[in-house]
């Protein structure tokens, strides 16, 4: 059975922390199953490198984290505590809750006092935390493990709203145990590293980390090959046109799998070696036509992210980001870990 593959290179995500890992502590995010790359495999690649703090968005990433993981490192879930209920799983996991409101703190403080804890600052970003005037009413909780907060433009290397959130996190948070950058952060320099910075996407390959070593490769196995004659057309609204006698390849993928549509309107190829073979028409729910007129030979497989077209390449020929290129991609796909 010849199936779609996914192929994750631990050593190059091992690679991109080491690069990456130039603060005090360098932590890893994993949520959304270590950005669909595999939790359990990223995240003890990861721990083996010396990772020791991790972040996760939801508790149920933490309770599969500390499964894979074992007693040690230290898992930080970043929507905090979002009811009662969820105290036990805080509690027996060793999880640890970034406190975002004021109910989350009493929420905090009615069912697991004592319990380590974070907390959040909003310096701007208007989306989880904090804000300053929240600081006064804030319950003694005793001492938090981390302060942190979240860049919104950290990507954006002169945006003035960055200087102006790190001014605001140095006042809302003059000391203590803090971490105020992810993977764009780290990229502004030292002031902005603070205690601990937190990357994701750089650890999997992704802008803003523009020397990040690639980590994925997807290999789609071809279904059928077929002579196409010119003014034939090829997928649904008969969108692609021949212009050529052309020899049109069918690959076992869709949008079903994550190859979100829009990549067909946009110029992404697909590679067999070093040779680009161009998206022919619409993508289908399971099937992509592609356009191997150019090849000397029928492939029995084309690659859609690889060394010549990463994540960053195909979300800019969807429209979109490489982030949204890799959480996107489906649990269809088989995958296959080096290192
Ligand atoms: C997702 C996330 C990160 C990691 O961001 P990258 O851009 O992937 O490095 C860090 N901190 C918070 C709060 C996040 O939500």
């Amino acid at each position: 059975m010849m199936q779609a593959g996914l192929h994750i290179d631990l050593n190059a995500i091992r690679a991109n922390w080491r690069a990456l890992d130039l603060a005090p502590e360098t932590g890893a995010v994993v949520k959304a199953d270590a950005y669909g790359l595999g939790l359990n495999r990223v995240a003890r690649a990861l721990a083996q490198v010396g990772v020791r703090s991790f972040f996760v968005a939801q508790v149920e990433e933490g309770v599969a984290l500390r499964e894979a993981l074992g007693n040690g490192p230290e898992i930080y879930v970043f929507s905090g505590l979002m009811c009662a209920s969820d105290a036990v799983h805080f509690r027996s996991n060793a999880l640890i809750p970034c406190l975002n409101s004021l109910p989350q703190a009493a929420d905090y403080r009615a069912n697991i006092a004592g319990h380590p804890f974070a907390l959040q600052y909003d310096t701007g970003m208007n989306r989880l935390g904090l804000e300053a005037a929240d600081l006064a009413h804030l319950p003694d909780l005793g001492t938090p493990r981390l302060i942190l907060s979240h860049l919104a433009c950290a990507d954006m290397p002169d945006h003035p709203q960055t200087l102006r959130q790190l001014s605001a996190f140095t006042a809302m948070a003059p000391q203590g145990r803090r971490s105020l950058s992810a993977t764009g952060g780290i990229g502004l320099g030292p002031d902005y590293h603070f205690d601990i910075t937190r990357p994701g996407i750089g650890l999997y390959g992704g802008a803003p980390f523009d020397a990040a070593r690639p980590v994925v490769t997807l290999r789609l196995p071809v279904i059928q090959t077929r002579d196409v004659a010119i003014g034939e057309s090829v997928g649904y609204g008969a969108t692609w046109i021949a212009e050529r006698p052309s020899r049109i390849a069918t690959i076992s993928s869709g949008y079903a799998d994550g190859l979100i549509r829009a990549i067909g309107g946009g110029g992404a190829s697909l590679w067999s070696g070093d040779t680009p073979c161009p998206l022919a028409g619409r993508v289908s729910m399971d099937l992509i036509g592609v356009d191997v007129t150019d090849l000397d030979h029928d492939p029995q497989s084309l690659d859609i992210l690889g060394p010549h077209q990463g994540i960053d390449a195909l979300g800019k020929a969807a429209g979109t980001i490489g982030y949204e290129i890799l959480t996107s991609l489906g649990a269809r796909y088989q995958r296959h870990y080096i290192g």
